[in-house]
Formats: structure tokens, sequence, C-alpha cells
């Protein structure tokens, strides 16, 4: 953690009002042994799918003095069936990771004079990229224990009215997926877009419905999906939108020509194929997380039911005090800056184990 603050250097520009004074996202990135703070995943490719990425990329190598394909029509189809849910190629849209899949949903339907609700502790990008995109934020009201009920949420879209209301599920920092009465209730009566971001759906626990159910009927619903963190493809940046035909239509109309590279294209295709392996994968890391909660409540701590591939645990008196004291043992965790909180990332057994002895000897 680097330099003293000082003035950005730019100050001095003509940059817009309401992005003055901000910050870049990012977390500390500190060299570490143990890194369970930014909720990648631990595992690296397995060989196979590094063997099938390879062979589609020198596929792919020949024909680079080509333009993509600006519609990424194969790619989209490879997603749509891997989501079952009688989707097709015309309900799924695809960009360089669910950030710019959301940044070209807030230039579609946010923009200046529009309004975005999300409820933080929720995902930091979505009030930086309604910003950025001249949307107003606002953010709404959770319970005591960060939930979001029906009621409560139909109250705070009736007085708002947003534009574009980003739900986000299982919601990272907290972990805890939203049950669909809650995201049916928003349906019921948002003037506009609901996103529902749906990151780490492929670690929700058994029985725990995606929002992917509700699309039939639902034609302003959208739901966001990565390739970052069940597939263990962070690197590659492949995000994607599940949604009624007409709102991929509509995101066409932002998007930059050829904005997915052959590459990425090829490389999301190669991996799609080999889907059943890296979900693998997925489920050694749920158990790992199911280990973090089961060992964290035994020995006294509050801990948020998790639906992901991370952990939100407290409470504490001082949660930089403690983030201080497991980084000294070797173990970085995120502060997320909410009070008496950390969150963990559910990693591999030994990782956990690292985590798991390093909170022991504090307590
Ligand atoms: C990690 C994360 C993403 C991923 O974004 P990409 O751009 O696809 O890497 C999206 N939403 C949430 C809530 C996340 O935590």
């Amino acid at each position: 953690m680097s330099a003293a603050r000082r003035a950005p250097r730019s100050a001095g520009l003509p940059i817009r009002d309401e992005l003055r004074g901000l910050t870049p996202y990012g977390a500390p990135q500190l060299d570490v042994a143990v890194r369970l703070n930014t909720n990648e995943n631990s595992y690296p490719l397995p060989d196979e799918v590094v063997a099938g990425v390879e062979k589609a990329l020198s596929g792919v190598l020949r024909e680079l003095n080509r333009y993509p394909d600006r519609d990424a029509v194969a790619l989209r189809a490879d997603l749509a069936t891997y989501l079952g849910h009688d989707l097709t190629t015309r309900h799924l849209w695809a960009a360089n990771g669910s950030n710019e899949i959301q940044q070209q949903l807030l230039q579609v339907f946010g923009g200046p004079g529009r309004v975005a609700l999300g409820f933080t502790p929720t995902y930091s990008m979505h009030p930086l990229l309604s910003v950025a995109t001249g949307t107003r934020w606002i953010d709404g009201q959770r319970g005591e224990d960060f939930e979001l009920t029906p009621a409560g949420l139909v109250a705070q879209v009736e007085a708002h009215r947003p534009d574009v209301l980003f739900l986000c599920s299982p919601n990272n920092p907290t972990g805890t997926a939203l049950p669909l009465e809650v995201i049916d209730a928003a349906l019921a009566v948002a003037p506009g877009m609901v996103v529902v971001d749906e990151a780490y759906a492929e670690f929700r626990r058994p029985g725990t419905p995606s929002a992917l159910s509700l699309l039939p009927g639902h034609p302003r619903l959208v739901v966001t999906r990565t390739m970052s963190k069940a597939f263990a493809f962070a690197g590659v940046r492949l995000g994607y939108l599940a949604a009624d035909p007409a709102v991929v239509d509509a995101v066409q109309l932002v998007r930059l020509p050829y904005h997915l590279s052959a590459l990425t294209q090829a490389a999301a295709r190669a991996a799609l194929a080999h889907a059943d392996v890296l979900l693998v994968t997925v489920e050694a890391i749920k158990v790992q997380r199911d280990r973090i909660v089961t060992t964290l409540r035994e020995r006294g701590l509050t801990v948020a039911d998790s639906d992901a591939n991370f952990v939100l645990f407290g409470r504490f008196r001082d949660q930089k005090a403690v983030w201080q004291a497991l980084l000294v043992r070797g173990v970085l965790v995120r502060d997320v800056g909410l009070p008496g909180w950390l969150r963990v990332t559910a990693g591999t057994p030994a990782e956990t184990d690292a985590f798991l002895n390093a909170v022991k000897e504090l307590l």
C-alpha cells in the first residue's frame, strides 16, 4: 500500500463534475501467501481445459486479420445451451465481463436525467457504472441483517421509480441469494428495467432458484452472469446476460462494433465445451465455503448464509485490527468497509486451513 495520498493528477483537467474526487475501483493486491480478498476462483484451469482453449485459439490465429463476429452468434448459442431454461441465442448477449454488460444496460436504459436504485452493501461497480454513465444512483435501505423484504423493496421502488433497479443475488459482499418472492415483488411494481446480477449463481446452495426461471413473461427482467468466478476465467473477461430478445436488440444500439475479440469468443466457447469439468471445481469450493461457515459459527462468530464462493463474517469491535492481524499471519481477506465485518473467499482446502488456523490464533 504505497505512497501517501496526494491530489489526483487529473485534478487540473476539465473532467466531468460527477467524476471529481473519485478513485478508480480496485482491491489492494498485496504480496501475501494466501490471498482470499477478490473472490477469484483459486483453482487454475484443469489441463484438459487448457488444451481445449489452446486448440481453439490456434484455430482462429490465422483469421486475426479479419474483424470478429460482431454479434458473437456461436458463443451466444453455446451460452444459451449452458444456461438451459429454454433460452436461445436471441435471449443471450455477451461482452467483456459482466461489468461491460451492465455498463451497456445503463447506456441504454439509464443516462442523464435517469435513476438507478440499488441497495448497499452491494457490488460497488453498480454505483460506479451508474455515475460513469451519468445515471443518478440512489442508495436504498436494507434491514438490520442486510435483508431485503418484498414489502421493503416495493415501497422503495414505488418511492424512487428507478429506470434501472439493481439486485444482486447472491449479493456481494453478504453472500446470500435473494428469495424469488423478492424479485417477483420488484417485477410487479418496477417501472423500468430490473437487473439481477447473478455473478456467483453456480455456487448457490441446493434448492436456491435462479432468476432465470422468472424470465418468461417478464420482458424487463435482465439476468447477468459471468465466466469470471465459477469458470475460473476472470483473465479472459467474458460476461453475459439473458433477457427478452428485445433487450438484446436494445443493447446492440450502444455496443462498440466488434467489442468482443475473436480470441475471447474462441476461448469462451472452448471453456463452455468443458463446463462439466469446471463445475466439479465449483463443488469443491462449495465444500470449503460450507466448512468456513460452520467452523466460524462454532467459534462463536456471526456468519451470513452464503450462496457464493465467499463468506461475510463478524462482528468485530474493530474489523481493521482483525484484518491486519490476519495479514500478519499471511492471510489477506477483504475489508469491504462494513463496520464490524470482513469477507473471505473460499478456495482450496489448504487456503481454508491457513485462514481458519489464523482465525483460531486470534480468538
Ligand atoms: C466479480 C463480480 C462480477 C464480475 O464481473 P466481470 O466483469 O464479469 O468479471 C460481477 N458482479 C458481481 C457482483 C461480482 O462480484
